[in-house]
Parts: C-alpha cells; structure tokens; sequence
C-alpha cells in the first residue's frame, strides 16, 4: 500500500538489518588483498582512512599534486589488484551518515549518504523507511560512493534510477561541485565516473588511472514512500514472489527473495563459501548488433539495451538503444565449453566458481596472474565460438587481459 496518504512512519515499524558479511578485513593492513573481496593484490605505498570529507580531499589533492597515482578504495568488491606493489596513495573514506534532505508525504524523500556507508546499509535502511525503488539491489557488496560509478543494476532495478545527484571532489579542477543525475551519463554499468578512468575526453585530455576525476564524497537518494516495490523488472524474481512481472510487491519480499537468490548463486560475501572470493559478475552481458544477436541459437537470451543517458538527460528506463541486443554472458561462457567450476590446470587456485560461470574467484592463495590467465582462456574461447568479445567489468589495476588475437 502507498503510504504517501497515510503519513510518513512506515507500515512495518520492525527493524531491517543489513547483510553482515563475516569476511575479516585486517583493517591496519595496506596489502590489498586484505582490502579486496577476491583477495589479491600488492601492497599500497600509502594508505588514508580519512575520517572527514577535508582528510578525503586533502589526501587526494596531496597525491595528484605529486603526481602519483589515486586508487580510491570502496569496498574492494570491483577490483581486481596486480600481484605486484601499488606505487601511489590508497584513499578510504570511513564515514557512515545519512541525513534527510528533504521529506514529504507525497514530494517523496531525498536522502544525502556519504560514500564510505556499506551499499547494504542503505538499502536495508530505505526498506526498513518505505522508501522504494532500492529493494532489488539488496546484497550488493560495496559502497554508497561506488554505486553511481558503473550504475549498479540487479535483479530488473538500476541505481540511476533512484540518483538524484552526488557530492564529488573534481580532480581536474581541484575543487568540489556537484554532479546532477543528468551529468552522468549512466548506462548499463557505465557512467562518466567510471569512464574518466580512461577517457581522456572527460578530463582535456587526462586519464586518471584506477579512479577516475571525480571522487564521490556523498550521493542523494530521491525516492518514493511506498511499501511497496517498484515494479518487478525480473522474471526469474517475479516467480519467486509468485507474481507477473510488473506487478508491485512488500519491499521486504523483495529483498528476502533477492537475498535468498543471491545466497544460492553464491553472490552474497560469505568467509565459509570461497565461490564469494570474487569480484562478482567478471564480464559484463556482451551488447551485440541486432543482427549478430538474431544469428544466436533461440534459446540464446536477448534483451533490449537501457539508451545511455545523454549528458543534460535523466535516464528513462523505457529508452532503448537502437540496433543493439544485450545477450548473456554465462549463457555463451556456459556454450563455449566452460562449466562451472573450469581451471585452466588442477593445480590452479583460480576458478570458475561453482555456483555459476559468470564469477571468478580466488579457491586460496590464487595470483591476480592466475586469475588473469583463466580470464584470457575465457574471453578467447567465447570469441572462438561465437565471434562474441566479452569485456571484463571490475576494474583491473596495474594489469590488464591482453589484446584479442
Ligand atoms: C559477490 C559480489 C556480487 C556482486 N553483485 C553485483 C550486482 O549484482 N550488480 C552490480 O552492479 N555489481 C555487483 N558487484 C560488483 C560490486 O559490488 C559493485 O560494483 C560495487 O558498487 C563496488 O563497490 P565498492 O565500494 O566495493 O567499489 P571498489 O571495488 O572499492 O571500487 C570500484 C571502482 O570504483 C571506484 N570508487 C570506489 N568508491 C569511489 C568513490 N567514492 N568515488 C569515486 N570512485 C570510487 C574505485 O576507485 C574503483 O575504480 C558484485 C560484487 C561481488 C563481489
């Protein structure tokens, strides 16, 4: 039921609790691999917990201003670390706030996080309020400040669509500012923040390395008062719950439905279940021209593509690209020969994982050079089979897969 008639306080006064992953971070370390949800990595020259937005800043500005390279660390469940040591400045940002901006009945809320608080958090926060249209991104490892970066998506929900804007320092113009929704270009896990990392026509030129030139300091949340979800934009979900999709659910089904999938596909951090020692999804679903994609098997998935928003535009979920279809990358991964579970050797301690072939993840002790290697068989024997390249979505620093052959 929408609660925008009946007031403010949510129907269902009982607490929400946000995922507690029980992996131990040894928070003194600056080797990386403690810092990172697949475990490898070298180790930082320096390290910053900033405890202040001004410590972020100054951190920042001190390491661009040597000319040294900036990793901005969130939770570490989107990178993949070289083996060998990071010459430049790691920057944390360990606050965890919220304020509401703005709230009315039927206005809906505006919520302001800074960048440091667990996704988690938020999330279990907005459905514990009746604030909807976060409920299916339940379980996503990470921080409020990575979200915006590669707009994350689950579960038929994207962030983009719930973005207002976000608080970053500009690295470039070494000073802070506001990015409107409409600045940022948000697409399937794209946006100009993630793109700045190595798009020197964002930044006159400059590319900025492992982050990118905008640090998000705080993000602010439009969102709805409704018990309910947004419409269910996934099938497999919508079966769960025993509904159509399209149909609007209790946010808190939701959120238990999405945390169970998760669960069973290993998607959710977890010390005791080495197929979570990974970066999540390692290829993002390959978009392909429409006639390419018409040439797949039937049973083959194919999706319309969310448009890009254009810069000055919000995104609009009911755009799609022109001429392009998004197929799965498990699914031509899973017909190319790979199972769950492949190893390039038996003696490697890089896998596929177990519960299914989109992760890759570290069994113990793997290298990121072991992991790089398993990722290249991949994405070439996909290419071998079906012409199809698939990109790789955590960001790699000090390494990258090499050129298609
Ligand atoms: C088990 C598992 C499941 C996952 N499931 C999903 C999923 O369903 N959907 C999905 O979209 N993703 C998923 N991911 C990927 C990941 O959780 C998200 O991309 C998440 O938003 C990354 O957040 P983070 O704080 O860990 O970022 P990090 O990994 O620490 O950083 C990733 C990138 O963002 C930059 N960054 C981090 N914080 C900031 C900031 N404040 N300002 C500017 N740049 C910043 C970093 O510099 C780096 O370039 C999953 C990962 C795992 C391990």
């Amino acid at each position: 039921m929408d609660t925008c008639s009946t007031g403010l306080e949510p129907l269902n006064p009982e607490k929400v609790d946000a995922v507690q992953s029980n992996r131990q971070y040894k928070k003194d370390s600056k080797d990386l691999r403690d810092w990172t949800t697949i475990g490898v990595g070298g180790t930082a020259k320096n390290f910053v917990s900033a405890t202040t937005e001004d410590e972020i800043v100054e951190a920042v500005r001190e390491a661009d201003n040597a000319g040294e390279p900036v990793l901005f660390l969130g939770g570490g469940s989107n990178l993949v670390i070289s083996d060998d040591d990071f010459d430049g400045t790691v920057v944390r940002d360990t606050r965890s706030e919220y304020h509401i901006e703005h709230d009315s009945g039927c206005g809906g809320v505006v919520v302001r996080a800074t960048g440091g608080m667990e996704w988690d958090e938020f999330v279990a926060l907005a459905v514990q309020n009746d604030w909807s249209g976060l409920e299916a991104l339940s379980g996503i490892p990470g921080t409020v400040g990575a979200a915006p970066v590669q707009n994350i998506g689950a579960y038929g929900q994207e962030v983009a669509d719930t973005i207002a804007a976000v608080r970053v320092y500009d690295r470039l113009e070494q000073r802070r500012s506001t990015l409107f929704l409409s600045d940022l270009e948000l697409g399937y896990r794209t946006s100009i923040l993630k793109r700045s990392t190595n798009d020197p026509s964002l930044s006159d030129g400059r590319v900025w390395g492992p982050t990118g030139r905008w640090i998000v300091l705080a993000v602010e949340f439009q969102m709805t008062h409704a018990s309910l979800s947004t419409p269910i934009g996934y099938a497999e979900l919508a079966r769960r719950l025993g509904v159509n999709v399209g149909d609007r659910v209790d946010q808190r089904a939701v959120r238990n439905h999405v945390l169970e999938l998760r669960r069973g596909k290993s998607m959710l951090l977890d010390d005791e279940n080495r197929n979570t020692f990974s970066a999540g999804s390692f290829f993002t679903n390959p978009i392909i021209p429409e006639g390419e994609a018409r040439k797949l098997p039937d049973e083959a998935p194919k999706f319309p593509v969310r448009a890009i928003a254009p810069r000055g535009k919000a995104p609009d979920p009911k755009k799609m690209q022109p001429g392009v279809l998004k197929t799965s990358a498990a699914w031509v991964i899973n017909h190319s020969g790979f199972d769950r579970g492949f190893k390039v050797n038996p003696d490697s301690n890089a896998s596929l994982s177990t519960a299914h072939v989109l992760a890759l993840t570290n069994r113990g002790g793997a290298t990121t050079a072991e992991l790089a290697e398993l990722a290249t068989v991949v994405r070439d024997g996909v290419f071998e089979r079906w012409g199809i390249e698939l990109v790789p979505e955590p960001i790699r620093v000090g390494w990258d897969l090499p050129p298609l052959n």
